[in-house]
């Protein structure tokens, strides 16, 4: 999962790229960076850590121009190292230099990496967003195609996801993957300037005059001229004529604030809290959610059962998501620093505890085990969606399928694993009918039924989900 910003434009473009990542910092932790031109040349910045240790004064006072992409990492293709982080940037012999922020996994990446090494083509890393800049600069330069007709060839060529932001010196693409599998906005700022973010929430904070999504398959071309759409038919490179937006980015990833997919985040959430709510018959005395993603499930759960709802474990916000914490050792010692329970709050209640997804099952036991040992009566736990039985390959860093509870054990084994009194799942059809237009959703972690190509490499690794490209090779 990754976090990009463009703005173009604007003399604080480096300023306001930062803000943006500062508000997707919840899309990735490893490392972040920012390309900024001037006009005439692209200076690049980027290193592992936070937003806000890594953009100091100092080095903020480096970034000057008009024109500046942005990316926040959590690794999926490619392993945690700054050789791997974003943007990247590639420089020709002829003058233009190119720059480019993606958010999403390739997924035939082998075959494109081979057909271009097999053309001379040589990378300095193994991530996807190098194949992609790679890819439309060799079509650029060796074929001598406009780059709107390279971003059209790539879209033909690879398969997967990618949001992504596209600079020159003097100018900006911003484009999104046929499927729309991630999400991506564009804004005109109130000086006419542009921003585009993965997320509509980075750009609400900088004064926004207008604001959309970036449609499957859209090009937009930012530069003197102004904005340019090159509109293409996304059913034309699509595998089934639907697009496949990620149904976790509503269930847990993206930030409530936020509108994509053509859907506030908030109230997809509140709708799956009722859909739960609807279903069960126990009727308990608190609804807690488990901080932060299930609150909203929890509060539409609880509105619509009329049972009080309460924010009964307090979340420590400076541990990291623990979900993507890529080491086990560092996860199961942040569950206790993470969450506290209110003092005396769960003595003798029946609690209905929501969390928005079970993933390997270590933090959810920890934290009922947690609420019992202040003496909760009962736990039911209530899950904000279907149990998670396959690997994402199109850009989150779920585990790999052997490590997925749902994968290794049944209903009654994870009832006795979680010590919960009970334990209910969204089914698939509850989980489609929050959204209005489910077939144009991806609900494959869920269902194992991937709608995007997968190359024979990935397939292959489906239970195992070798992903470090650096060992295969
Ligand atoms: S497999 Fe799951 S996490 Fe991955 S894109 Fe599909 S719905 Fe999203």
């Amino acid at each position: 999962m990754c976090g990009i910003v463009g703005v173009f434009g604007n003399k604080k473009a480096a300023e306001l790229a930062t803000l943006g990542l500062f508000a997707e910092q919840h899309r990735g932790q490893e490392s972040c960076g920012l390309a900024v031109s001037n006009g005439s040349y692209i200076k690049l910045h980027k290193k592992m850590g936070l937003v806000k240790d890594v953009f100091t004064p100092e080095v903020m006072e480096g970034l000057q121009g008009n024109i500046a992409i942005g990316h926040v990492r959590y690794p999926t293709c490619g392993n945690s190292s700054e050789y791997n982080s974003q943007p990247h940037l590639v420089e020709t012999l002829y003058g233009p230099v190119f720059s480019l922020a993606s958010n999403g996994d390739i997924t035939n990446y082998n075959e494109l990496r081979a057909f271009l090494e097999n053309k001379g083509v040589f990378f300095h890393s193994y991530n996807d967003g190098e194949l992609i800049i790679r890819y439309i600069v060799y079509k650029l330069v060796y074929e001598k195609q406009t780059i709107v007709a390279a971003i059209r060839d790539l879209m033909h060529a690879i398969k997967g996801a990618y949001s992504t932001v596209f600079m020159m010196q003097k100018e900006m693409y911003i484009f999104r993957d046929p499927n729309g599998i991630r999400p991506l906005s564009i804004a005109r700022l109130k000086d006419d300037s542009y921003v585009a973010a993965s997320e509509s929430c980075a750009l609400d904070l900088l004064g926004v005059e207008w604001k959309r999504e970036v449609k499957p398959a859209e090009i937009i071309r930012l530069s003197d001229k102004g904005m340019e759409v090159y509109e293409n038919d996304a059913r034309e490179y699509r595998a089934n004529g639907n697009a496949h937006h990620c149904i976790f980015e509503h269930i847990y990833f993206s930030r409530p604030d936020s509108f994509e997919f053509g859907q506030n985040v908030y109230e997809v959430r509140k709708r799956i809290g009722e859909e739960l709510a609807d279903c069960d018959k126990v009727i308990p005395d608190v609804v807690v959610p488990v901080p932060d993603s299930a609150n909203f499930i929890a509060l539409g759960y609880a509105e619509r059962k009329k049972i009080p709802y309460e924010m009964g474990l307090i979340r420590n916000h400076y541990v990291g998501r623990t979900f993507i914490k890529p080491d086990q050792t560092i996860r199961d010692e942040s569950v206790y620093q993470k969450f506290n329970p209110l003092p005396n709050f769960f003595q003798d209640k029946i609690v209905v505890l929501v969390d928005d997804s079970i993933v390997r099952g270590t933090t959810l036991r920890k934290i009922v085990k947690l609420v019992r040992s202040k003496g909760a009566s009962e736990i039911h736990l209530r899950i904000g969606s279907p149990p998670v039985r396959y690997s994402c390959f199109y850009g989150i860093d779920t585990p790999t399928q052997s490590e997925l509870i749902a994968h290794q054990k049944d209903h009654q084994e994870i009832v006795e694993y979680l010590g919960v009194d009970s334990l209910m799942y969204m089914d698939l059809e509850m989980i489609r009918r929050v959204v209005p237009d489910p077939e144009n959703h991806c609900f494959a972690c869920f269902t194992g039924d991937y709608p995007v190509e997968l190359d024979q490499e990935i397939a292959k690794s489906i239970e195992y989900k070798v992903w470090n490209f650096e060992f295969q090779r």
